[in-house]
């Protein structure tokens, strides 16, 4: 059994599909596979099997002269705005000298009739930010409340635990937790009857996982004895005033300690974009 730390990444990649793809294998855990002409043909599966969501993590810059035709078309089929455009208001206006712009992402722009070809010509748009969290299930399950965001996560489905060995997220910070921090000595963290009591646990849910799998479960089965603390990797993408609402209330003195610990590792990143989003003061936390 492994035990890991919950970990954050801001991804920086810059072209549309190849962004799209490192999100996408997130799902299958196949990031091994990614070389450097992969993006197209990954993508293109994509959207022939319908998992068009990954296509939400790119988000691109494009002249309102290339949308306004292929809107008119979509409209006169009568489709009008591509579902969610909307709700979601990730359509942003913008001007530059010359012309007008849209921000908006690949799965809209494909919605109304884009090709990937012309995805991979434009530019990726400055106004938004996609992390990979590392964290347990139950902080990706309050994560994934955030609607307004976008979301890849690694799939307890087709990602088989008896080939990839299973993890699970230390529970820091709570104290118990956090002292127990030399991973590799578990023995010495097994003082603290609360560490053991969590590790025994998940060793518990470990074996009865493989002894599924083992009698004839495929992976979307065996998963039903998995604990909370299964470690996951979950991709999310919003724009800077999404992400900006988002901490407010996870930075909060009320959310989760859990949460909140993986919300101060974001901001205190180097490459946080804290110019583009707002913090909140000390009043609100
Ligand atoms: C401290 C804390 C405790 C919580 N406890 C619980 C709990 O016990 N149980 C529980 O179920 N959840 C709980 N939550 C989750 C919470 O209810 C929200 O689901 C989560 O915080 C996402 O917030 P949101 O809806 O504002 O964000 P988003 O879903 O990202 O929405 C952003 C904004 O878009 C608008 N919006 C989005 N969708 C709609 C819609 N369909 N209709 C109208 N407006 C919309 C709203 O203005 C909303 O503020 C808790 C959250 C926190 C921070």
């Amino acid at each position: 059994m492994k035990i890991v730390d919950p970990e954050v990444e801001i991804i920086h990649e810059e072209n549309p599909l190849r962004r799209i793809e490192l999100c996408g294998r997130v799902c299958y855990k196949s990031e091994r596979k990614i070389t450097d002409d992969s993006a197209n043909t990954f993508v293109k599966k994509l959207v022939e099997r319908g998992h068009t969501s990954v296509l939400e993590h790119a988000r691109v810059i494009v002249p309102e002269y290339s949308v306004k035709p292929l809107l008119m078309k979509a409209n006169s089929r009568g489709n009008y705005l591509p579902y969610g455009a909307d709700y979601r208001n990730h359509w942003v206006l913008g001007r530059c000298p010359g012309y007008d712009y849209y921000a908006l992402n690949c799965r809209d722009f494909c919605a109304i009739g884009a090709t990937l070809e012309e995805l991979e010509t434009l530019k990726n748009a400055d106004d938004y930010m996609t992390v990979r969290f590392t964290c347990d299930r139950a902080i990706a399950n309050e994560l994934v409340r955030h609607r307004v965001f976008s979301f890849s996560q690694e799939s307890t489905r087709y990602v088989n635990y008896e080939k990839r060995e299973l993890a699970f997220v230390r529970p820091i910070p709570f104290e118990w937790a956090e002292l127990s921090v030399d991973k590799s000595e578990l023995s010495d963290c097994m003082a603290d009857p609360r560490f053991q009591a969590w590790v025994l646990g998940c060793e518990q849910a470990e074996a009865n996982y493989l002894h599924l799998i083992r009698e004839g479960c495929h992976p979307q089965e065996a998963r039903i004895v998995l604990p909370l603390s299964v470690k996951t990797e979950l991709i999310m993408t919003g724009t800077f005033p999404q992400w900006s609402e988002m901490l407010k209330l996870r930075l909060h003195h009320s959310a989760h300690p859990q949460m909140r610990y993986l919300m101060q590792m974001l901001i205190a990143k180097e490459d946080f974009p804290s110019s583009g989003i707002q913090l909140p003061g000390k009043e609100e936390k």
